[in-house]
């Protein structure tokens, strides 16, 4: 199984931008409608346990916070590799350098350009992790915050976000046609702010085969992924 975790994915963006490899065999939106805020960590750490973790994960430390994996999907599978997941394997440094950077922004400290310049690199880096680690476990789940970090200060940029959402369909294009199961999922949307983007309801799902889903809560997928890996 392929899990591609993509951060802020919007379901109207991926509409707009006509990203046919994230538009696999079935895609839609997913609901979130049981959580009172879209956070990042809350979400995929739900996504993950099959539970709503909002009262569990920590406004002020949310970003360490990590659930253990017999809790998870991965207990599932015999071998696994997750990459950059919030709530699990998160690359602490690398985000925290983002924040600092988008912090610096608000404060006159970073330009855009340096914000974005490491947003790619960070994207460079898993993307080259993730294509390491395919074909050698039973589950790789790769995670890119590009759609986040870059819409948080450019969503209102349409070409900025046009090359965004152009990254991660080849991204989803070379994984369309593996032998294997594959699922795109995002943890949130996004909504323009002027220039700036922050997190919406239109979250997004898309899979290599026909599940007969309609707007599934985000915690729902544990028990899908544990169906498949008892076939
Ligand atoms: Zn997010």
């Amino acid at each position: 199984m392929i899990i591609l975790a993509l951060d802020a994915l919007d379901f109207k963006q991926v509409q707009r931008f006509k990203c046919k490899n994230l538009m696999q065999k079935e895609y839609g939106q997913t609901s979130i409608s049981d959580f009172n805020q879209e956070r990042t960590v809350v979400l995929w750490a739900s996504f993950l346990t099959g539970k709503n973790m909002e009262t569990k994960v920590p406004i002020k430390t949310q970003w360490e916070f990590k659930v253990p994996p017999e809790q998870t999907f991965l207990k599932f599978f015999k071998t696994y590799k997750t990459l950059d997941v919030p709530a699990f394997s998160y690359k602490q440094q690398n985000h925290a350098e983002e924040r600092r950077l988008l912090k610096g922004y608000f404060e006159d400290k970073a330009a855009i350009q340096e914000y974005d310049a490491v947003a790619w690199r960070n994207h460079e880096e898993n993307k080259k992790e993730f294509f390491g680690a395919l074909g050698k476990f039973d589950l790789v789940m790769g995670y890119f915050s590009l759609a986040d970090s870059i819409g948080h200060l450019s969503f209102g940029i349409t070409e900025k976000m046009a090359k965004v959402y152009h990254e991660l369909d080849k991204l989803a294009e070379k994984v369309k046609d593996a032998d294997n199961f594959v699922l795109l999922i995002s943890d949130h949307g996004m909504k323009a702010v002027g220039r700036y983007g922050d997190h919406s309801r239109n979250g997004f799902y898309s899979s290599n085969h026909k599940l007969g889903l309609n707007i599934p809560k985000i915690t729902s997928f544990y028990n899908l992924i544990r169906r498949l890996t008892e076939k």
